[in-house]
Order: C-alpha cells, then structure tokens, then sequence
C-alpha cells in the first residue's frame, strides 16, 4: 500500500494552523460585528440540492462534482459550495419565518473536482456567508463592505482588487440572453464544442469561456450592464452610493460573470495579480431566486464565499516570518522526584492560563534545553536535585540567556508574574 493522500486533497499542518486560525478568527470577529452567526452544515447533501441551485448546465454540475449512490440507491453529492446548502437548512428549519432578516455564516471543506494547480485544491477550504430576507442595495453593499473587512482585517487588501458589477434580473436578464443569442448566432461555426452547445442551453456561459477564440468574440458582444432594467440599474448605483459612503475601494467590471446560474443582480469578486492564473480570492451576488427554487417562500439573499488556501498563499507572502511562540514555558527536570515536581507544577502553570511543556522520561539535561529552545518558550524551569532540596525553581529567560531562581513559595503565580511583565 502506497501512504499517501489523494491527489488534489491536502493536509493543514500543525506548523501552518496558527496562520489558519489567525484569518479564521478575522473573519469570525467581522461576521460577529455585523450580527451573523454560524450554521454548521453537513458535507453531503441530496444532489438535486445543487443540481437545482447550481444549475444543471454549470460546469460545476456537469463536470466536478462528487455524485455517488448511497446504500439506499439515492443520489448524495459532497458539496462543491456553501450557499445551496444554506438555502437547504434555511427552509428545512422554517428560519425565514423567525426573522425577516436571516445572517449566517460557515466554514468548512468543499469538494470539486478540478484540476489541480497552485492554489486549488480538489478538496479546499471556504468561509462564506449569506445574508438572507432583504433585497435593499444596503444589505449587498453591507455584505461587500464586510467581506472587505476581513481581507482588510487580515492585512492582504494590498493585494487585493474589488470588482462589482450587475446580471440582472428575471426582467432584464431574459432579453439581455436573446441579444447574445442574436449575436453569437452569425459566428457559431467559429465558437468551441461547448459553446455551440451553451448557445441553446445558457448563452451566458459563453462570456466564461477560457478557449481563446471564444474569449475574442465574446470581447465584442453586448454587455449586461448596459442592458439593465430601470429597477436593476437603479439598484447597482445605490449599491455603488453605499460603497462608497463606506469607504469601500472598488472597480466596475462588466465582465463579471460568474460561474453559477443563481446569482441576479449584484455579483463581485475579489481577484489578485499574486497567485498567476488563479486570481480570484473571494466572490459572491445576489440570489433572489435561489430559495424560491428550493421550494422556499420568496427570499431576496446575497452571499459571498472565499477560498482559504488562497488567502493563506497571500497570508505567507504579507507575512512570511509565521506567527509567534508556540507555548510560554518549558519545564526541564533531573531525577525522579523532579519529575513529579515538573508534572505539578506543568498542570498547575496550566491551570493559570499558561501554555507549558515538559520532558516526559529520563533525557539528558543538554538534550531537554536543546527541545526547550526549539520549542520557542520564553521561559524554561529547570528543576534537579539541587533545587528539590532547596525548594526553587531555576528559571532561565530565553531570550537574554540570564538565569535566576524563584523566590516565592508559590512558583506558580511568580512565573505567571514574570510572564506578565514580559
Ligand atoms: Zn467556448
Ligand atoms: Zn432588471
């Protein structure tokens, strides 16, 4: 048996969680800022969940999903995105009948498969969420501004470009697929396999299109932005008007497309120059339909999802040098009844609040202070013989070198007294 993980899945290693949790916890103190809080949501779901709010024509749908039969016969998909599974639990737990206004975020695994590259992973990591109830332009521009907080919070926006822009509604949208139709149509020799295809089933999929020759046709076609509604349009500008007053830096990008066939008017994304072909970072719009469409009452929502092995490759290039000390106290100890003294005492600086390690067995005293300087403590104890007898601890500060003794009786509360004044 070969030991290894499946390709495209990965590991978060120890060394490396400390930088997780600091972006994870950004993130938290902004959702709690701005009243969300959290839904833990299972990893599987019924795949017509995400057939229906994907849409079956989405290359999600059609190519990168995860689908098998459980023991039953019935159809179960890992998710590929937060948001359906949000819909799912918002109307299976009747939320939009507790409170107008729904906010709620998550974090977890999603599962696509995809090629992997730098950056995307076929099992990867995503803090979202979703606002659900009011259709208002404040709650979009609400929704944006903290997205912007947190990337702001984690100190990558230099980084970092916000790009709005709008699709549309079931009003405008509708023609605005006819236009394309119209002008795709005289040009659909010169179109790719797919996009000959995606004429009869969702023109829109063509403006995604990565195969150059269907890039530089749709370059030329009609734009949605200027295809709006006097509603939509009006919309985006009061979106745009909270920005601003928020003091939220942004572009329009009439481009913006996005892969999934719920969004309607308001989508952005988040996109950096750092990472080559795999720019975007954050993303997210409007999903009016969404919940309708699972059988929900009507529910105007906007949401947003961000990739957090992406955030964390900018993490590392803002931060290289990693985060902090591991643990504050390392207790070496000579002989048996220093051994004792050591677990004592370790449980007791423990119970203080203090993180502290200790040798478990009989190593030499040189190879215990070779593992505290490692360790990154900022005190190491040191208790032999000498020190039983004399009721002390000797306590060497790591980073002058000086050694002295405690004086108290209790060495508990003087260490956590040292540490203090560190
Ligand atoms: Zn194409
Ligand atoms: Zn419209």
């Amino acid at each position: 048996m070969e030991t290894r993980s499946i390709r495209g899945f990965h590991d978060v290693l120890p060394e490396d969680a400390k930088r997780w949790h600091r972006v994870e916890e950004t993130a938290k103190a902004v959702f709690e800022l701005h009243g969300f809080s959290e839904l833990r949501m299972p990893v599987l779901e019924f795949t017509e969940i995400f057939a229906r709010s994907l849409g079956t024509t989405t290359d999600i749908v059609e190519k990168e999903m995860y689908t098998f039969a459980d023991r039953d016969g019935s159809s179960l998909t890992l998710r590929p995105e937060g948001t359906a599974g949000v819909a799912r639990s918002y109307i299976e737990n009747s939320m939009w009948a507790k409170s107008p206004v729904t906010k709620i975020y998550y974090t977890g695994m999603m599962f696509r498969h995809e090629r992997p590259q730098k950056g995307r992973y076929r099992g990867f990591y995503q803090i979202g969420a979703e606002l659900l109830g009011p259709e208002e332009p404040a709650s979009d521009a609400e929704l944006i501004s903290m997205v912007w907080n947190i990337l702001e919070g984690t100190g990558i926006t230099k980084y970092l470009t916000l790009e709005i822009s709008s699709l549309g509604d079931g009003i405008c949208r509708p023609q605005y697929k006819e236009k394309l139709v119209a002008f795709f149509a005289p040009e659909r020799e010169r179109l790719c396999e797919d996009c000959q295809r995606r004429l009869e089933t969702n023109p829109l999929r063509i403006l995604d299109c990565k195969v150059k020759g269907c890039s530089e046709i749709a370059s030329r076609a009609p734009r949605m932005i200027d295809s709006l509604c006097a509603d939509c349009a009006s919309h985006f500008a009061e979106v745009r008007e909270a920005l601003d007053s928020a003091g939220v830096p942004y572009v329009v990008n009439p481009g913006i497309v996005r892969g999934l066939d719920y969004y309607t008017r308001t989508v952005f994304e988040i996109t950096t120059g750092e990472l080559g072909s795999q720019n975007a970072v954050a993303a997210g719009g409007r999903y009016d339909g969404l919940v309708e469409e699972l059988g929900g009452p009507r529910t105007p929502a906007v949401g947003f999802a961000m990739g957090m092995e992406r955030l964390i490759l900018l993490h590392q290039a803002a931060f290289p040098e990693g985060f902090g000390r591991e643990i504050s106290v390392f207790i070496a100890h000579m002989g048996e009844e220093a051994r004792k003294r050591a677990f004592r005492l370790a449980s007791e600086l423990r119970g203080l609040g203090i993180s502290t390690e200790m040798e478990y067995g009989g190593k030499s005293l040189k190879s215990q202070l070779k593992r505290a300087d490692k360790s990154g403590a900022r005190l190491t104890l040191i208790i032999g013989e000498d020190e039983i007898r004399r009721g002390v601890v000797k306590v060497r500060d790591m980073d002058t070198g000086k050694e002295d003794e405690t004086t108290e009786i209790n060495p508990g509360l003087e260490i956590a007294g040292r540490l203090g004044g560190k």
